[in-house]
């Protein structure tokens, strides 16, 4: 459900045409929709009502100011995963006892900002980051809130890259460790035990690997309990999918419903930290058609956006569609769509069946709210592009296209180079 529709034949984000903001702010930008998000957030949290919980959502996805600022208006808390993620969130005033910190690199600075900022948790990824914590602590003066992430060896069927929940992954403390790591946390000084979290990966489109996962964290929780650790946090991650092409995510219900099912005998305050699914179809980023170029073997339409602005084709072979932002075209080609950057990896769609567009043209890449502009790098020396967002009929830019002075900014000449 999102609020990108055509009236007569024009690409509209709720009651302003997409056409006109390119002519306002040019190309290539990202739009977000202030209604697809919200509802997006309040149909979320809904369907876990009857239940103690505490939405997080995953900043990661999209940091934006006005997009974290939107969900924290809503009630939501944040799941961050760097000291820069937990500064954008104090920014956007999220409460400090909102926020749950994941992440298996945490610096010293980023536990003693987190520290002294009073978090929610930690979500803790090894017995030595334990340690670190439960000192950094000590020298502040503080105790710290903590639960172990733990890797409940499910098979979430996703991308490789995207998968984080099984042995093999980096991610969380193994399954079998994670009563010696509680023992071990709960006996450390400077340190409270309160939860327990896992995070089995992204794009999940079955409940099934959710159910599992959850089934394994409760019997653990249930052992703590025998041993005299009282866990008050169940941190159920993110992951869950969106329908880029033609997947079929269980619905939010049903998502919620097994959750609720398992967990409504439990004296435990929920914390799920959805990504993707709060604003992956919230977001389209519009590009321009600069040339068409018939290869050999392929068609090729050339666009301004390229890999630098959106490089989930490119990292995950990911789909997004890409719909014309002004329809009636009849006639259909198939082409690479690429961008203008000096790598074979430039593209945004591989032998795609699209309508017959001209230079000049504007095209929709669809679904791209979620880990799009946050993945965007200035290569090729390309200013990063501008991200607006509609709310009814009017639009704003939340973040400035970067112009040539923001690529050298920071930069500086040593002395032998400066004459
Ligand atoms: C990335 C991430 C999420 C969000 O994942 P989505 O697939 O976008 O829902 C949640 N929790 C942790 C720890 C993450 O790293």
């Amino acid at each position: 459900m999102h609020h990108f529709n055509y009236h007569h034949d024009q690409l509209y984000c709720e009651d302003v045409a997409v056409s006109e903001i390119a002519d306002k702010v040019g190309t290539p930008f990202y739009l977000y929709s202030h209604a697809t998000l919200k509802r997006h957030f309040q149909a979320f949290d809904a369907a876990f009502d009857g239940i103690d919980r505490l939405i997080c959502y995953s900043a990661k996805a999209n940091t934006n100011q006005a997009v974290l600022k939107l969900f924290a208006a809503s009630g939501c808390g944040l799941d961050i995963v760097s000291g820069g993620e937990l500064y954008r969130g104090l920014q956007a005033g999220y409460p400090a006892r909102r926020i749950v910190y994941s992440g298996v690199g945490k610096k010293v600075d980023e536990i003693d900002y987190a520290l002294q900022a009073g978090i929610l948790m930690f979500n803790v990824e090894s017995v030595a980051e334990l340690e670190l914590i439960n000192q950094r602590a000590a020298v502040l003066k503080k105790r710290a809130p903590v639960a172990l992430r733990v890797n409940p060896d499910v098979d979430a069927r996703t991308h490789p890259y995207i998968s984080t929940g099984l042995k093999k992954n980096k991610f969380g403390i193994a399954s079998q460790n994670a009563l010696s790591g509680y023992a071990m946390a709960d006996a450390l000084e400077h340190v409270d035990v309160v939860g327990m979290a896992c995070h089995i990966g992204s794009q999940i489109t079955e409940a099934r690997p959710f159910e599992d996962a959850l089934g394994n964290l409760k019997a653990l929780v249930t052992e703590l309990q025998h041993k005299g650790i009282n866990i008050r946090y169940l941190d159920m991650g993110g992951g869950l999918g969106i329908t880029y092409e033609n997947e079929t995510p269980p619905p939010l219900t049903e998502y919620a419903g097994s959750i609720i099912e398992q967990l409504k005998e439990m004296p435990l305050r929920l914390i799920v930290e959805p990504g993707r699914v709060l604003v992956g179809n919230a977001g389209i980023l519009v590009t321009r058609v600069l040339y068409l170029k018939q290869g050999d073997i392929k068609n090729f339409v050339v666009v301004d956006a390229g890999m630098n602005d959106l490089m989930r084709p490119t990292l995950y072979n990911a789909y997004h569609a890409i719909e014309p932002v002004a329809a009636g075209a009849k006639e259909l080609i198939v082409a690479d769509v690429v961008g203008p950057i000096c790598e074979s990896g430039d593209f945004l769609a591989i032998d795609r069946s699209i309508p017959l567009v001209e230079s000049g043209d504007l095209l929709a890449v669809m679904s791209a709210g979620a880990y799009g502009y946050v993945m965007s790098s200035n290569y090729c020396s390309r200013p990063r592009v501008a991200e607006v967002m509609v709310k009814g009929g009017d639009f704003h830019v939340v973040k400035r296209r970067e112009g040539y002075e923001d690529l050298i900014r920071g930069e500086s000449l040593p002395q032998f180079l400066q004459k």
